[in-house]
């Protein structure tokens, strides 16, 4: 089948290459298609976006991207929030696992942020109504926030997680936030057999510092479920182990919750595992487990050994770990 597959900017091209060509070893069934976007590729088609990226992910249902930068000060709208609202894409679902071998404050976390992806602070609109002051729209909607929430649920259902917790600050945020939490009071009750909770964004992020195993599913608005991505992937290592998928009733697009990273990118020092767990969450929606699995096992033999991984500065060495994964699933060490 065909794949439509975006390498992006920054760390994008490393991370992204190593993903497809481990996803290559344990299938010949996929074909992928390569596309461009992109800050890099923007003086060549006077677009970051071009319409035949975005047609080739409609045609294909399920693309792999890598992060994407936006071009600063040229009057266009993030790359990745444009994909999101153009396909409908309004589940951003980051599951954060802690492995072993992989240094981490607290052992066995396993928890499941469901980001809503359409609308809150994304929806860019912002505005300088004086010279020293800025207004930024947030839209909720009861309509978003009944769909994230029920995604959540149903994920859960699913996927056998006990319990959905919902994030807000509707104390303060009456009308916004009151909406979302009233949305999501009523979507939980349509599913008695899970539990259910909500708690206020600032006093939830301590608790997932403190005490990350009370959490199960969260689900957020779209800003808070960005700020609470990172913070979770604090939790199991870092942004280069935290992978994402972007879902739609239509289409699919699976990418890390981290950037372009442009600290580091083209030094091949990038953690490729956040990209390769996308590609895995992938496999899983196109019904290729067994695939997913064989390359989830060959990264958790990785990890056990990962110190091997890291050079003298402490760096991983994005193909080394990459070689040691096809190595460990065609059996060759
Ligand atoms: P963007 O604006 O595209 O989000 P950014 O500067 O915020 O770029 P991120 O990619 O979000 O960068 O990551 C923040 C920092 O985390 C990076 O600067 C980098 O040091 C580290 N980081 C992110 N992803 C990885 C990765 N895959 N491997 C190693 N380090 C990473
Ligand atoms: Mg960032």
């Amino acid at each position: 089948m065909k794949i439509t597959l975006i390498y992006g900017d920054g760390i994008g091209y490393e991370v992204i290459r190593a993903t497809e060509e481990i996803i290559d070893a344990v299938t010949d069934k996929i074909e992928w298609e390569i596309m461009e976007a992109g800050a890099e590729i923007t003086d060549k088609y006077n677009t970051p976006l071009p319409e035949e990226t975005l047609e080739s992910i409609r045609r294909n249902k399920i693309a792999l991207k890598g992060p994407t930068a936006t071009p600063v000060g040229q009057g266009f709208r993030s790359v990745n929030v444009e994909i999101r609202k153009k396909l409908d894409l309004y589940a951003n679902l980051r599951p954060l696992k802690s492995y072993e071998g992989v240094e981490t404050l607290y052992k066995d976390i396993d928890l499941v942020i469901v980001r809503e992806n359409t609308e809150g602070l994304y929806i860019g609109e912002e505005e300088m109504i004086d010279h020293e002051t800025a207004v930024s729209k947030k839209i909720i909607t009861k309509n978003a926030s009944e769909r994230i929430v029920d995604f959540a649920f149903k994920y859960a259902e699913k996927n056998n997680r006990k319990k959905v917790t919902a994030a807000h600050k509707a104390n303060i945020m009456k009308f916004s936030d009151g909406l979302f939490l009233e949305a999501s009071n009523m979507v939980a009750e349509k599913y008695p057999e899970k539990e259910y909770d909500s708690k206020i964004i600032d006093a939830m992020c301590m608790e997932l510092v403190m005490k990350p195993h009370n959490f199960d599913v969260v689900v957020a608005p779209n800003f808070y479920g960005d700020i609470l991505s990172d913070l979770c992937s604090g939790l199991v290592g870092g942004l280069g182990y935290a992978p994402g998928a972007n879902i739609g009733d239509e289409c699919a697009v699976f990418e890390a919750v981290h950037g372009t990273a442009p600290d580091i990118a083209g030094k091949g020092v990038a953690n490729p595992a956040s990209a390769i767990l996308s590609g895995c969450m992938m496999l899983e929606y196109i019904g290729m487990y067994e695939e997913a699995g064989e390359i989830i096992s060959a990264l958790k033999e990785v990890f056990a050994n990962s110190k091997q991984m890291y050079g003298k500065n402490g760096m991983l060495n994005t193909n080394k770990f990459k070689e040691e994964i096809i190595k460990k699933i065609k059996k060759i060490a």
